[in-house]
Order: structure tokens, then C-alpha cells, then sequence
């Protein structure tokens, strides 16, 4: 069975959706996980914010704005007249709910049931649609079967029990539909996989069906060298390993949500990113093998935080590792990148909830020195740092401010810490030297 994952503005608007329409009209079940609508994800999140604010006036009439788009793309979507008046009835629901959600005190809680609202409209609207052209089709509630843990990883057992009830439940369908995103905790609150997190629950069920293959489907024609919103001139890649796929995305690539790969590569399942306005582009197909040497393609990664500890007695003694990683892991943060001198050690965070405590903790045994505003570059492709031409990146960064450098921690990886006022003219500079003078070779696609 295929597993198809569109994203937001692969639903974005009424001609898009037609087009998602066609795409999956194929034969055979297969399964198909849908965003929100464009837009509507980050409308819930300032909704959210001003019921925290206490601007209650000011929550309502963001509300009525987002209804009256639902309203026309329902006008302009669906003719039949049942099933419009099915779609309206929902719709109105949602928005008297939301409207409802001003009114009660703010929470997490709160703020997790608002953002869910996305992706229940745009499945709703969308299954109607399949219905409206005759097709089987039915619509499984993610908030059915979709559950994470309490270390906020998917409850793969559950997942697959309470999926594969579910669709013999609704056995005459053809094409399941389901909400990208939004799951339960383990104490079975509406909750969901972070933002973009529709990519990952697209594998999480491609991994609980073993499917055949899983796609997602963009708004760019699958995996580029470089990122296209700071980038001119970028390319597509038509082949990537599951670890460069991973690296990037866990440094930055916005194109997968930076778990997305994990299910896949554990089951060697194939991930396919193909364009929703171009279908017929190749995309980019991610597997376990590896396509040619060299630098591959560059992410980064921004809001990254930069310690360095250095010891007190001036000589980094035994232990001292080891005090301030147990120091990191208490307060269950995760380091990126690290570099070591004889006295000091350098890391990257990402994630500074805890990062007054974790620095008074450091500074029992340690002089600390924190920069944040800083950005992570990641430079990835096979055996990178073995391929004769690499060194030549080291003349490329000549007039780079780089505050550090992580080579050889592994064979296909090379990060650099900057300043993220620096990141854009880094990535554009490495992309003219790397891709296009061919100052260092790169893989030719
Ligand atoms: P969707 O809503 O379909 O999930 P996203 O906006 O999350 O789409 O991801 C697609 C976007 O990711 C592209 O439009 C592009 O701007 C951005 N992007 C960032 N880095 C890359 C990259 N290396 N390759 C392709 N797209 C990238
Ligand atoms: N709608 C969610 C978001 O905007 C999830 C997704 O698009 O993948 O983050
Ligand atoms: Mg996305």
C-alpha cells in the first residue's frame, strides 16, 4: 500500500486540491495524510496567543477573518448540494468551538485543541470532495490512532493496532484519509508532532502498514542542494541516502519535519518527495543507497545557542567531560555540535528551556560564556570529509566569521557554527563555490 503526505499549499486553495485529487486517483487502497491549509496553522497559533494575551476582542475577530476564507473555499469546493450542507454544518462547528475557546482560561491544553482544528477542516473538506466525484473513500480520526508516549515517541503498538482497526472497519474504502500533526499524549490529551510534523506522521504510518513506499508531496520539486528561500539557483536532488536525508532535515532542510526519515530507514521503506504543481518532475527518492562522493547539499539551522565551558584549573582534567554532559542529560537537553581544547569545550543547543540552570550547575567547576543568535551550517554528502577536494571549502570560508567547526565526528557531515546575521551570505558564498564554479567537486546529480 502507498502512503501519499500533501502539504499546506498542496491544499491551499480549491485548484490545488483538484490536483491532489487527481494525483491520488489511482488503483488500489493507499492511505493519504493531509496538512492544513496554508496559512491556517500559523492563523490557530496567533489565535492561540491572543487568548493568552487576554485580547479576547482581538481573538474573535481573527476568527471570523479565518472563517469567512473557509467559507468561500467550501462555496467554491463542493457543488453537491448534501454534501455542501454537510461541509458547512462542520465548518460552522469548528468556528463556534473556536470562538467558544476565547472565552476559557488559557492552558497547553487549550492551545493544543486550537491548533488541531487545521487539519480536522482541511480532511473534513477534503473527503467530501472525493465523495462528491464517487470515490470510496473514508476519513480515519488521527485522535483515533495516532498516540505518543511519554519520551514523546510514537506508541508504534498502539498506532498499529488501533490503525489497522480502523481501516477493517472501514473495509469498502479505497483511499483512507487522515489528519497529519495532531495525536494524543500518553495521557490521551489532544497534542501534536511539532510544527511540520505532518511529513512524520505520514512515516509513522507508512512504518505501522509497511507500506510499500511513502510520499510526500510539496511545493518544489523534492530535496535541494541548498535552501531555495536564501538561495538562488538551487537543485534538485534526485537521489539521497536515509542519513543525508536525516542529517539535513534534522539541521534545518524545511522540506521534512526532522524526524521523518527515521521510521523509514528502519524498515528500509522508500521516501519519495515529489512536487504537487509539477508531478511530473522526478522528485527526490531517499533509500538506503548511497549515489556518489562529495558534498551533496548544505541546511542550516537557526536559534542555536553556543556555551563554552572552560575549566577552572586550567587543564581539562579527568572527568571534567563527563561532569558537564551528566550536568546536560539531568536537564534532558541535547547537544549538537561540540569542540574541545586542552581547557575549554564548546557546544550547541538548541533547546535553552533549562539553560539558567544547566549554567548555574557549569559554573560550580567552570567559567561559561554563552552566544546566542547563532546558526548551524551543515555541509553533507558521503565520505565528505575524506574527498580530496573538501579542503578546498577552508579557502571558501576564508572571510567567514565561523565561531566553530565539527569535522570528523562523522564521515558525511561537516557543521560550522556563525552568526545568524552571517548565514545568509555563508550559505550563498558556499553555494557559488561548491555548486556552481565547481571550486570543490560535488556529486553531479
Ligand atoms: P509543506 O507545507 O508541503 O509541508 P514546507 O513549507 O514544510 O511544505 O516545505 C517545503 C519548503 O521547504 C519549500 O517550499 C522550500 O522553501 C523549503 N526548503 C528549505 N530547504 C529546502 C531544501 N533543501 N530543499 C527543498 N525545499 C527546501
Ligand atoms: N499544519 C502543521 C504546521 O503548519 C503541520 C504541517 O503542516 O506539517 O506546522
Ligand atoms: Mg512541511
Amino acid at each position: 500500500m502507498l502512503v501519499y503526505k500533501f502539504g499546506g499549499t498542496s491544499v491551499g486553495s480549491v485548484v490545488n486540491m483538484n490536483h491532489v485529487k487527481e494525483i491520488i486517483n489511482t488503483e488500489g487502497k493507499r492511505i493519504v495524510v493531509l496538512s492544513a491549509m496554508s496559512g491556517t496553522t500559523n492563523a490557530l497559533v496567533d489565535i492561540s496567543s491572543l487568548i493568552e494575551a487576554n485580547k479576547a476582542q482581538e481573538a474573535k475577530e481573527h476568527i471570523k477573518q479565518l472563517n469567512a476564507t473557509y467559507k468561500k473555499t467550501v462555496y467554491d469546493l463542493i457543488q453537491d448540494k448534501d454534501l455542501h450542507d454537510v461541509v458547512v454544518q462542520y465548518v460552522n462547528s469548528i468556528f463556534s468551538d473556536l470562538l467558544e475557546a476565547v472565552d476559557q482560561s488559557y492552558s497547553e491544553s487549550l492551545h493544543n485543541t486550537i491548533l488541531a482544528n487545521g487539519e480536522l477542516l482541511s480532511t473534513f473538506m477534503f473527503s467530501r470532495l472525493l465523495e462528491q466525484e464517487g470515490l470510496k473513500v473514508a476519513l480515519l480520526p488521527a485522535l483515533e490512532f495516532m498516540r505518543i508516549d511519554r519520551a514523546n515517541e510514537p506508541d508504534n503498538f498502539y498506532i498499529k493496532q488501533n490503525l489497522e482497526r480502523l481501516m477493517q472497519e472501514a473495509n469498502e474504502a479505497d483511499i483512507y484519509i487522515t489528519q497529519g500533526f495532531i495525536c494524543l499524549d500518553a495521557d490521551g490529551a489532544i497534542t501534536n508532532l511539532q510544527r511540520g510534523g505532518s511529513d512524520y506522521t505520514a512515516t509513522i504510518i507508512g512504518a505501522a502498514i509497511e507500506a510499500e513506499e511513502v510520499q510526500i508531496w510539496t511545493d518544489i520539486d523534492g530535496f535541494h542542494n541548498n535552501d531555495p528561500r536564501y538561495v538562488n539557483d538551487t537543485q534538485a536532488l534526485s537521489h539521497l541516502s536515509y542519513d543525508e536525508a536525516a542529517e539535513l532535515a534534522y539541521f534545518g532542510a524545511k522540506i521534512l519535519h526532522p524526524q521523518t526519515v527515521m521510521p523509514m530507514r528502519a524498515l528500509d521503506i522508500p521516501l519519495r518527495l515529489k512536487n504537487t504543481m509539477d508531478p511530473d518532475a522526478h522528485g527526490t527518492l531517499i533509500t538506503n543507497k548511497i549515489h556518489g562522493e562529495g558534498i551533496k547539499a548544505i541546511a542550516a539551522k537557526d536559534n542555536i545557542t553556543a556555551i563554552k565551558i572552560k575549566s577552572v584549573r586550567m587543564l581539562l582534567a579527568h572527568g571534567f567531560l563527563k561532569k558537564v554532559f551528566e550536568i546536560f542529560e539531568k536537564y534532558e537537553t541535547s547537544i549538537d555540535m561540540i569542540t574541545t581544547s586542552e581547557i575549554a569545550v564548546s557546544l550547541t543547543i538548541d533547546n535553552i528551556t533549562h539553560l539558567k540552570a544547566i549554567v548555574e550547575e557549569l559554573e560550580k567547576f567552570a567559567k561559561v560564556d554563552i552566544d546566542d543568535y547563532m546558526s548551524i551550517i551543515c555541509l553533507v554528502g558521503n565520505h565528505i570529509i575524506y574527498h580530496p577536494d573538501t579542503p578546498e571549502l577552508f579557502q571558501v570560508l576564508q572571510d567567514v566569521n565561523v565561531r566553530m567547526i565539527a569535522y570528523g565526528g562523522s564521515d558525511n557531515n561537516i557543521s560550522l557554527l556563525v552568526n545568524t546575521s552571517d548565514k545568509l551570505e555563508t550559505l550563498q558564498k558556499l553555494q557559488r563555490y561548491v555548486f556552481e564554479d565547481g571550486t570543490v567537486s560535488v556529486l553531479k546529480n
